[in-house]
């Protein structure tokens, strides 16, 4: 059984995939405490569903692209269970992780969304770093929450040890939500001379920040 917190239909708000109608799967529970988290609604509750029950719900959504996210969808031990079944099934399945978990076990057939926790977020030591070492040059992503210029610094210095403008398809740059200065970002990136994706995320632009299972 998996503990499920919401399964919906939208577009996608953020990634290379953003602006394409996608089903979310969003699992229950995380083991971090990022502070500027917009999921803490994931961290209890939520409703007991089989891996059957939640095919069938996503069957239903028709959507070619389907993302398994949290809270932490990694932490439950079946996620990779419904991750191997929807590639089965030839979903395009995008797993959107916050990079604490190992990824090692994931269907090689899913695209990693991979978090790089800053200093800002609290999180930064339970970064699993060989999760880089993993990533795939011609599918896997990962992404950076800036909160200011202590984290865009270390998400360069991240960048230039790893060498992630070779191991990932993208490396997105995300402004936390009314935490730092758009403009500040926007020339932070495109005077860095790297192969970066700004990003802001979609669905807060289109629904709100507060706004749930859209
Ligand atoms: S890893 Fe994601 S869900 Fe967990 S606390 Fe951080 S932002 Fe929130």
């Amino acid at each position: 059984m998996l503990r499920v917190t919401e399964i919906f239909r939208s577009i996608q708000g953020e990634s290379t995939h953003a602006g394409r109608p996608c089903t979310f799967v969003r699992l229950t529970g995380c083991p971090m405490r990022c502070v500027w988290c917009d999921s803490e609604y994931t961290f209890t509750g939520g409703e007991y569903f089989s891996l059957d029950d939640v095919l069938e719900k996503v069957r239903d959504f028709n959507c070619k692209l389907v993302e398994v996210t949290g809270g932490e969808p990694l932490a439950q031990r079946e996620a990779f269970a419904l991750i191997e079944r929807l590639c089965a099934e030839n979903y395009e399945v995008l797993v959107e992780t916050g990079g604490f978990v190992p990824i090692a076990e994931v269907d090689p057939r899913a695209n990693i969304i991979l978090d790089v926790k800053c200093p800002t977020s609290g999180e930064e030591a339970r970064n699993h770093w060989p999760n880089l070492e993993r990533l795939r040059a011609d599918k896997d992503e990962v992404k950076f929450v800036i909160t200011n210029y202590e984290d865009w610094q270390y998400a360069l210095g991240i960048i230039e040890r790893y060498e992630l403008d070779q191991r990932t398809k993208t490396i997105l740059i995300s402004p936390a939500w009314d935490a730092v200065d758009l403009k500040d970002v926007a020339s932070w990136v495109s005077a860095s001379g790297l192969d970066l994706r700004m990003q802001l995320q979609l669905h807060k632009y289109i629904w709100g920040p507060e706004a749930r299972g859209v």
